[in-house]
């Protein structure tokens, strides 16, 4: 199964990429963790893209689509992914099919989580990730057991820079510029589907579930 979940910031792709890929036995792919590696290892990429990230602006596609694709060499790719965080506009979106076209793969399915816009910032501004496994939490809605600290390995939680109410606000203006094209590019090729992932986390994925899942 090749899948894109596309949504705002805050939709929840993150959270449900990774159990997903979990479910289905395929690697997550997020090009946001990706790069937020590079800046901690302060790669060329990284530096590159540090400022733009801290902004809330996109990185310039080219950067994006050169890290991709060094993503997609590798071998777990062949039994399928989930992609999180990409595409995020109309180029892109070209961009991967002719990647994918390269390497004798296309996209099986879009899943388009809409989520209100007081959800996402009730969600990001609150939002805390695990410095060491990327696992994500929440303030309110999903506290660890240990203040700061990750329940699943023990590592620092940090708020991303990037989840400061203002940022969150500028992340949402970048996004609701593109999507719509993006979801009628989708649309078009009729693979896109939509739900409400307004509700808490279990539900959004068995919805989810129950979209990818071939019915008998
Ligand atoms: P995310 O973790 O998907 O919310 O992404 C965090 C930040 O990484 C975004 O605000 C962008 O600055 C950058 N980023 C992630 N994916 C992309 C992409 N496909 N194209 C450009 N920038 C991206």
């Amino acid at each position: 199964m090749r899948l894109i979940l596309l949504g705002p910031p805050g939709a929840g792709k993150g959270t449900q990429s990774k159990r997903l890929a979990g479910e289905l036995g395929v690697p997550h792919i997020s090009t946001g963790d990706i790069l937020r590696q590079n800046v901690k290892e302060k790669t060329s990429l990284g530096k590159q893209a540090k400022d733009f990230m801290d902004q809330g602006l996109l990185v310039p596609d080219e950067l994006v689509a050169k890290m991709l694709m060094e993503r997609f060499a590798g071998t777990d790719v062949k039994k399928g992914f989930i992609l999180d965080g990409y595409p995020r506009n109309i180029n892109q979106a070209k961009t991967l099919d002719e990647m994918l076209k390269k390497i004798n793969l296309d996209i099986d399915l879009v899943v388009y989580l809409d989520t209100s816009e007081s959800v996402i910032i009730q969600r990001l501004t609150g939002r805390l990730v695990c410095s060491n496994c990327q696992a994500n939490f929440h303030i309110k809605n999903m506290p660890p057991k240990i203040k700061g600290i990750c329940d699943n390995c023990g590592g620092k939680l940090y708020q991303r820079t990037d989840d400061k109410e203002e940022t969150v606000r500028q992340r949402l203006e970048v996004y609701k510029k593109e999507v719509a094209s993006l979801i009628q590019y989708y649309e078009v090729r009729q693979k896109l589907s939509r739900l409400s992932a307004d509700e808490e986390a279990d539900i959004v994925l068995h919805k989810i579930i129950n979209l990818v899942t071939p019915k008998p």
